[in-house]
C-alpha cells in the first residue's frame, strides 16, 4: 500500500478522468497522485508508458498510457480538505513460468478504503486483456 501525500499540494492541481474500457465507470485521478503513482512505481516497464488499472466497478483490468493524459479540469485551490483516494499496488506474474516479466496492477479506491476490503476484492480482478512485455497473459496476485 502506497501512502499518498496530502496537504504539500501545488496550488493547482490538474484532474484526470480515465474511463474503464470495458463498463465506463471513471477513474478521478489527480496530477499530484499521479506523479505519486509514478514515482512509486515497483516494477519499471521500460519504454512503455502505461500504468494498469483495477476497475473498481468490474474488476477489469485496463492499461492507460499516462503520457497521453488530458486534463479534464483544474483545481484552483489545493485540496487540502479533501481525502485523497487509496492506491493500492500488487505484482502480477507471467502466466508462461519461463518468462520473468511482471505487471504492476494499481486498485485506486475511495478514500478509506482498507487493506481488508482490498484482499475481499482481489480475486475477482480479471487481467484478461493484459499482456506481458513478450506477449503472454498475466495472473493477478490473489
Ligand atoms: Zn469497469
Ligand atoms: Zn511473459
Amino acid at each position: 500500500m502506497i501512502p499518498l501525500p496530502s496537504p504539500e499540494a501545488p496550488v493547482s492541481d490538474i484532474l484526470y478522468v480515465i474511463p474503464c474500457p470495458q463498463c465506463g465507470t471513471r477513474i478521478s485521478l489527480l496530477e499530484t497522485n499521479l506523479v505519486e503513482i509514478i514515482r512509486n512505481r515497483r516494477v519499471s516497464t521500460t519504454g512503455e508508458p502505461l500504468l494498469t488499472f483495477v476497475c473498481q466497478q468490474c474488476k477489469n483490468c485496463f492499461r492507460w498510457d499516462f503520457r497521453r493524459r488530458k486534463a479534464a479540469g483544474l483545481f484552483p485551490e489545493p485540496p487540502q480538505n479533501t481525502a485523497h483516494p487509496v492506491v493500492f499496488s500488487t505484482v502480477a506474474e507471467c502466466e508462461n513460468g519461463d518468462c520473468a516479466a511482471q505487471v504492476e496492477v494499481i486498485a485506486i479506491r475511495p478514500p478509506g478504503t482498507t487493506r481488508e476490503q482490498i484482499d475481499a476484492e482481489r480475486p475477482s480482478w480479471r487481467a484478461d486483456d493484459i499482456y506481458c512485455a513478450r506477449g503472454d497473459r498475466i495472473i493477478c496476485p490473489i
